[in-house]
């Protein structure tokens, strides 16, 4: 008797359970794109913004295991945590939004861009104070020259006195400047002559710092977009992050959907003709109609303005997101379809039937960076 309680309830219990909302990250996904963005150089897997929303840990080790030579980060504390996930690759952290960490840097070995005078000013100052030289040890450096946008990286008019104040660093034991880089202004234009002022703007940066006695150093300047379009930009290593998880900025090439992000199906009913649905009204129903309600909203990072024209996939077919999207719920319209609890729909994923992570940009008037970096943190993330 209590065996079959206890066997019931296990079941009642199971039965009102299911995921919440999951992004899976698809490894071997990761793993085609790339090989898809390899040129013949070595590559850096850009795992900024956690990874493009798919997790940084989680994209850094399936790119390194697919053959990544290097991982880019945002800032040192970001590369620490992926050494303190066991990633052994070199690492480059280059825009530092809370100022550089020496220690922290030299103690994960993460190379740091510096793209100013009085950024490197500082960083040797700092160096210094640390009492680096006395463990032999230095901060590993790349010089970050401005390459069209004005919005990161040296001026060109300040690279000389760069380049002097970077030697001196290194003659005080201080830094090993290890590279030279630029970042494309046009990242989603596969247009190669848009490139050519920079590509020659680096080479000639390259140049003089390689005579300024700064040698052996890689130069480094293209994206996804550019390792996809142009060979002229592609120097001693691409810098890829887009692409990874299956975006073409430039949208010329098709990349594997790197990510699944799926959202329970939590109430379902049939509504009549004329009911409104969600926030204001804003929906009505012109028919009687099943509708299910997701849990994921705009706090998980479902765009709150979006088009008629947003979808998910549920059993197979695509339905249309009706009303507002609230915090934590949207609502799908399905039709005759009626779908209970706990039923899995697909956001966006792989597969030709659910929605891309391109749709919907386009239905939320903006770029599909912008949705998978917005995918809040109560997602769960798992692997696949
Ligand atoms: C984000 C970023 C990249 C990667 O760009 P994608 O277009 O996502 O491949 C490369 N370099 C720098 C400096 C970046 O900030």
């Amino acid at each position: 008797m209590s065996m079959l309680i206890e066997e019931g309830r296990t079941e009642a219990m199971a039965a009102a359970r299911f995921a919440g909302p999951t992004l899976q990250l698809i490894r071997g996904a990761v793993a085609e794109n790339l090989r898809r963005m390899r040129t013949g150089g070595p590559v850096m897997a850009v795992v900024k913004a956690d990874g493009y929303g798919h997790g940084a840990l989680a994209v850094a080790s399936a790119a390194v295991d697919a053959g990544a030579e290097w991982l880019g980060v945002t800032d040192v504390a970001e590369g620490a945590v992926l050494r303190g996930g066991g990633i052994e690759a070199p690492i480059l952290a280059w825009l530092h939004p809370a100022g550089i960490d020496v220690v922290a840097a030299v103690r994960n070995r993460i190379d740091v861009a510096v793209g100013s005078v009085d950024e490197l000013a500082e960083l040797i100052d700092d160096a210094g104070v640390a009492g680096l030289v006395d463990e032999g040890a230095r901060v590993r450096v790349h010089l970050h020259l401005d390459t069209g946008m004005a919005r990161g990286g040296c001026p060109v008019r300040d690279w000389d006195r760069m380049l002097q104040l970077a030697r001196r660093g290194r003659d005080a034991g201080l830094l090993r400047i290890v590279g030279v880089m630029g970042h494309l202004p046009q990242a989603d234009l596969a247009d190669p002559r848009a490139n050519v002022p920079w590509v020659m703007r680096l080479q000639h940066a390259r140049d003089t710092a390689l005579r300024a006695g700064l040698a052996p150093l890689i130069a480094h300047l293209g994206a996804t977009s550019a390792a996809l379009s142009d060979p002229s930009t592609r120097f001693d290593l691409v810098r890829v992050g887009a692409g990874l998880v299956g975006i073409d900025p430039s949208r010329t090439v098709e990349l594997a959907p790197a990510g699944r992000f799926t959202a329970p199906v939590v109430h379902s009913a049939e509504v009549d003709a004329g009911t409104p649905v969600g926030y204001g009204g804003a929906h009505v129903a012109d028919r009687r109609t099943r509708i299910s309600v997701l849990g994921v909203g705009y706090a998980d990072g479902i765009p709150r303005e979006l088009s008629r024209e947003a979808c998910v996939e549920i059993g197979g077919r695509r339905h249309r997101v009706i009303g507002r999207v609230s915090m934590d719920q949207i609502v799908v319209d399905t039709g005759d379809a009626s779908f209970p609890r706990g039923s899995v729909a697909t956001v966006f994923g792989p597969g030709g039937i659910a929605p891309t992570v391109q749709e919907w940009g386009d239905w939320a008037g903006t770029i599909p960076h912008t949705i998978v970096t917005g995918i809040g943190a109560r997602v769960a993330r798992t692997v696949a």
